[in-house]
């Protein structure tokens, strides 16, 4: 292959077969075609391949609402709104016109320069309408993960030009989840993942997590419990020393952990520790973010004001990737008067990202999707979880508010009891759900629901229904009812 593309005459690309382009309007494959392609060629996230290509992988060819299609036709209701990103739905024509406008107009263009252009203009001004007051300023990324690196730096720079150049720890927490990124997989707490990962960032540390299902020992209530675990980043600051401690992050509420929601007393906690010690506080809203709880922002359920907080999946719905660090004013003005931010993707503030994030979130917000779900939607969802499964012989608690919820699958419910092999029976149970046509995902002992926002009532009481058969389904298997 020569490089010097000057002596190559220009060779007119030849014409797609007819075949290939009905394949490209309809699906024109088998079910196992697609999967012996997919197992031949393609190696999925968090997955394993081998026993994955032996069962072979759902073929997912379209979606309407919250409704999704594989391959062998086949309607699935979507109680996860795909990755806990997909908050408007699918099949938005808002958001593909935006994205087809933007590509015609200006498809790429970098602002590392002393350049800008449109969309992300438009993009960070509404974000800080919608944001909390103090939020007026939006670096972007492409992912949650890219978001969490770019925390770790604009904190690193902030102390910096504090002068507090010890201050370089951070606190994070066990099963917490911030990405895949090394830094992301650092600052989250799974075990699973660092063990896989060639070095970690340096200065990361954990303590554990509000989780009083799972974690709380004794008679102590879930304020009690929730306060001790907050409590316990005092005396991991006092072990490092308040000058070495950078900043603290959270999610408001766990997503990937298990949708773990703290009690009330946790996070005020939180904030009076890392205001006491001078540490930023940094809220991970890649789920939280955008309606999921019914407000716009999940520390905003909690009652608590970070200094940080990363965007993500919800910012564009999951129709395009973009990511996003949301900067409180006394951090931006640091970064904005202390010369260069040495950090920057190629991708940063991506115009096509850009207008279609703006398009999101004008549906978020002209729709009153969020509104609904604080109001509607969210209590309704809630109300028939907690009704439907309440006195079930394993489910041992529901957590959540708004359009997020975690079902805790228990021995005994009532004695707390977890089973002792807890992530088969989730793995059971989500198998069941798959094969009843709902998604519901599973961490391990926890069977995990985050549908779309603008899911109906009728819509609700489906996900409901199927979820009620699939873990009675999981009852009798285990012979438990
Ligand atoms: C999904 C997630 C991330 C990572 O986002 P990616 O876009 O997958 O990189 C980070 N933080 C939280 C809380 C998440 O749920």
């Amino acid at each position: 292959m020569s490089y010097r593309t000057e002596e190559v005459a220009y060779v007119q690309p030849a014409q797609p077969a007819a075949s290939a382009l009905a394949a490209q309007a309809t699906q024109q494959r088998s079910t196992a075609e697609y999967r012996a392609l997919d197992a031949a060629h393609h190696i999925h996230p968090f997955s394993d391949m081998g026993s994955l290509n032996r069962s072979g992988s759902r073929v997912i060819v379209k979606a309407q609402g919250v409704y999704l299609w594989d391959s062998e036709g086949n309607k699935v209701i979507d109680g996860m709104a795909g990755l806990w990103c997909v908050n408007v739905g699918y099949g938005r024509e808002e958001l593909a016109d935006a994205a087809y406008k933007q590509m015609l107009e200006l498809p790429y263009y970098n602002t590392f320069f002393k350049t800008t252009h449109p969309p992300v203009i438009e993009l960070s001004a509404l974000l800080a309408e919608l944001a909390p007051e103090a939020f007026n300023h939006f670096f972007y990324c492409n992912s949650g993960s890219e978001g969490n690196d770019t925390v770790l730096r604009i904190v690193h720079q902030y102390w910096a030009t504090q002068g507090k150049h010890s201050k370089k720890f951070v606190i994070s927490r066990k099963n917490g989840y911030h990405g895949s990124t090394i830094a992301g997989g650092t600052l989250g707490g799974m075990g699973y993942m660092h063990e896989q990962m060639p070095s970690k960032v340096e200065n990361i540390v954990h303590i554990d997590q509000p989780y009083f299902f799972g974690e709380a020992q004794g008679n102590l209530t879930p304020e009690e419990f929730a306060l001790a675990r907050a409590q316990q980043l005092e005396a991991k600051i006092l072990e490092i020393g308040a000058d070495n401690v950078a900043a603290f992050i959270g999610e408001p509420f766990q997503g990937a952990g298990g949708v773990i929601f703290p009690a009330s007393t946790y996070w005020p906690e939180i904030q009076r520790i890392c205001r006491k010690y001078d540490i930023l506080l940094v809220a991970d809203e890649v789920i939280g973010g955008f309606g999921r709880t019914g407000e716009w922002f999940a520390h905003q359920h909690f009652g608590f004001e970070p200094d940080l907080i990363t965007l993500a999946k919800g910012l564009t719905s999951g129709y395009v990737p973009m990511g996003a660090v949301g900067l409180h004013d006394r951090v931006a003005k640091a970064i904005i008067e202390n010369g260069d931010f040495n950090h920057g993707l190629t991708y940063s503030g991506h115009p096509v990202a850009a207008a279609v994030a703006v398009a999101n979130l004008k549906l978020l917000r002209d729709e009153k999707i969020v509104d609904r779900v604080k109001n509607d939607t969210g209590p309704y969802f809630q109300k028939q979880l907690r009704e439907t499964f309440a006195n079930h012989p394993i489910i041992g608690e529901i957590s959540g508010t708004g359009l997020v919820a975690g079902l805790q699958l228990a021995q005994d419910p009532k004695a707390r009891k977890r089973f002792a092999n807890g992530g088969d029976v989730g793995t059971i149970c989500r198998d069941f759900c798959f094969n009843g046509n709902l998604i519901m995902r599973a961490t391990g002992d926890r069977m995990l629901l985050s549908p779309p926002l603008v899911i109906n009532k009728l819509e609700i009481d489906e996900i409901v229904s199927k979820a009620k058969k699939a873990i009675d389904a999981t009852a009798q298997q285990l012979g438990i009812s």
